[in-house]
């Protein structure tokens, strides 16, 4: 059985007695409801650093649509159950008095790459990544931090903040893991119907049309109305955005010469879809 942490001491205490035998520690933070993108995570900790500490916490701060916190899916047995087969040294599972005790008044606020897409969609969402994810760091001492491109725009603020920061830790990006069919694997997609299900696989596969298109040198423009436009006669209910940008700065980019990455959320089925590729 992996141990399950509910304090900061507990953990701070298991961290230090493991740096103190000389192994390094990966830390791999994710909000529960654990689906492979998340395993393949803490498969490369486990293969990269000599102890992994996987955290669960929904953090409240991070939602700005009370709905959806109160929706959130929750599964600690069956987390566990996942994180066994790794295996993770630690599973760090606090409450929410434990992570923002009475008094807690600090946030961490990362601008530039955190302003436009889900930071303009989601206000306070990434104030509250921010925030959790230093305050992760500083908890399990860890030296190396792994997210996943999934969530592209978090990967490249999550960078930012540690480099401004000069915390002492590095961040690694792994791959997005998908169904077979190419929708992203994401907590959130139980909550899609039968039918929803059916259809979300289209976001990926507009996205990935649209890129191709640029590619071949048709207007980015053209591209992406064409992704919105299959999306919507799919059966989505809205899209959000879908944005070619920088890679790095998630500013706008007319530049095929530079890393770039399409990036689109949609609703379907009530649920909020993102996605993302290199172009
Ligand atoms: P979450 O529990 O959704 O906050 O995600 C925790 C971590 O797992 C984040 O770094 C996510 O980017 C990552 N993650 C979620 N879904 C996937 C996926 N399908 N492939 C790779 N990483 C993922």
């Amino acid at each position: 059985m992996i141990p399950i942490l509910r304090t900061v001491a507990e953990v701070r205490a298991l961290a230090r007695g493991w740096k103190q035998a000389g192994d390094s520690i990966g830390v791999v933070p994710t909000m529960g409801a654990l689906h492979d993108g998340h395993l393949s995570l803490a498969r490369r900790a486990r293969a990269e650093c000599g102890r992994v500490i996987t955290t669960i916490f929904v953090n409240p701060k991070q939602f700005n649509n009370p709905e959806d916190l109160k929706k959130y899916p929750r599964s600690e047995e069956a987390d566990a159950a996942l994180l066994g087969t790794v295996p993770v040294d630690a599973i760090f599972a606090p409450e929410p008095e434990e992570v923002y005790p009475e008094g807690f008044i600090t946030t961490v606020s990362v601008g530039g790459v955190a302003e436009p897409l889900e930071g303009r969609m989601r206000p306070g969402h990434f104030d509250g990544v921010a925030t959790v994810v230093t305050k992760l760091f500083g908890m399990t001492l860890a030296d190396r931090g792994y997210f996943g491109q999934k969530d592209w725009q978090q990967l490249q603020v999550v960078l930012r903040l540690t480099r401004d920061l000069n915390l002492p830790i590095e961040i690694v990006g792994c791959e997005t893991i998908r169904e077979g069919d190419g929708l992203a694997m994401s907590s959130r997609n139980v909550r899609l119907t039968a039918a929803g299900r059916r259809k979300a696989p289209v976001l990926y596969a507009a996205i990935t049309a649209a890129a191709d298109d640029i590619r071949a040198g048709q207007s980015d423009r053209m591209a992406i109305r064409e992704a919105a436009e299959a999306m919507r006669h799919a059966g989505f209910d809205r899209v959000e955005y879908i944005e070619l940008r920088d890679a790095a700065t998630l500013m706008p980019s007319d530049d095929p010469a530079r890393p770039r990455r399409m990036l689109a959320a949609a609703w379907l089925d009530g649920v909020r879809l993102i996605d993302n590729i290199p172009v």
